[in-house]
């Protein structure tokens, strides 16, 4: 889910190292674990960390199984391309996206640095996933940060974000999903709003704040993607959360086969108790959900749709051509 900061080391920083990263505003209050700028509202983790995590329980018939947000991740995600072309998808787990965009005949690409889902997505499901940004990948018609981006260190972030902006072409297109900082999600239930990971999580992004950082490493916004499904899970999963034993205990136990270190039997109770909690949860998460539909900017995640900008310095312009174009070299 993470980027390694040793692959990019050498590389520039073009985000502040002090005060806010994304805007450089030097007004900052603590806010729960975190430090939330006054000006753009971006929040760094007051001790910041590289961790690892499996968020897949690595079972290769779960992964290969279409679920909704699988539907939704692909389906956005097709949109998107302006041309045929590789997708590359960074922090990219046990490689779920990968498997089910390769699906329509879509040359895909993982980065990835949790040695143990590199090793299930290559061995166990055979795809091409790398612990660093692939150097042989030209051009590529769609990145993709699902729910990585704010697991990365400020040096990690700054330098895969120029990895890829160095190898973008004019008509790639870069897709960010992460959690939003500004949602009414957040206000809300604050520890046990579903998104809310400390330590795991490092950066939690605004709107603004993730145009400020896109626009630093030389990209700019060019789409909006609100999506109904991540604040029905998010809303349904925090009120779980929240009448449960633990922290994300429901969707933790369910998706990362986290055992809470909980006997059996109490795990079976809370099990069962949960289950049958959900479809409550589940109603009153729709309504909430259209709180987010109507003022996409407090929704519950931020899909945001980039791509290099037209008024970057010369020097920073795509280095790259796309495959259609005639100028384009095959590596
Ligand atoms: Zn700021």
């Amino acid at each position: 889910m993470t980027m390694p900061q040793s692959n990019f080391a050498s590389q520039s920083t073009s985000l502040r190292p002090t005060g806010c990263p994304m805007c450089g505003g030097t007004e900052r209050v603590r806010r729960l674990a975190y430090l939330r700028c006054t000006c753009c509202g971006h929040e760094v983790l007051e001790t910041p960390q590289q961790t690892f995590i499996t968020n897949e329980v690595l079972n290769a018939a779960r992964i290969r199984a279409t679920t909704m947000l699988d539907r939704h991740q692909v389906g956005l995600a097709r949109r998107l391309m302006r041309r045929p072309g590789a997708v590359v998808d960074v922090g990219c787990g046990p490689g779920r996206f990968l498997w089910h965009i390769q699906r329509y005949g879509i040359p895909a690409v993982g980065v990835e640095i949790t040695s143990t889902c590199v090793d299930f997505a290559t061995k166990t499901l055979g795809l091409d996933v790398r612990t660093r940004w692939p150097a042989d990948i030209v051009a590529p018609a769609l990145v993709t940060f699902w729910h990585s981006l704010e697991h990365m260190p400020l040096d990690a972030l700054t330098a895969t974000l120029q990895a890829v902006s160095q190898t973008a072409a004019a008509d790639t297109v870069v897709l960010v999903s992460v959690p939003n900082a500004d949602s009414w999600l957040s206000r809300v239930f604050g520890k046990e709003n579903t998104y809310y990971d400390n330590p795991n999580h490092v950066h939690q992004f605004t709107p603004r704040s993730l145009d400020a950082c896109m626009a630093s490493c030389g990209f700019e916004r060019c789409g909006s993607h609100p999506s109904w499904l991540y604040s029905w899970v998010g809303w349904s999963l925090s009120l779980l959360s929240a009448v449960g034993p633990g922290h994300n205990y429901y969707y933790y136990t369910r998706k990362r086969g986290t055992d809470f270190g909980f006997s059996p039997a109490k795990r079976h109770a809370w099990n069962a108790a949960l289950t049958a909690s959900a479809p409550v949860a589940a109603a009153i998460g729709g309504m909430l959900t259209l709180l987010d539909l109507a003022v996409p900017r407090h929704a519950a995640v931020i899909q945001q749709s980039y791509q290099l900008s037209s008024h970057a310095p010369a020097a920073d312009r795509p280095r790259q051509q796309s495959p259609g174009s005639p100028d384009h070299v095959a590596p």
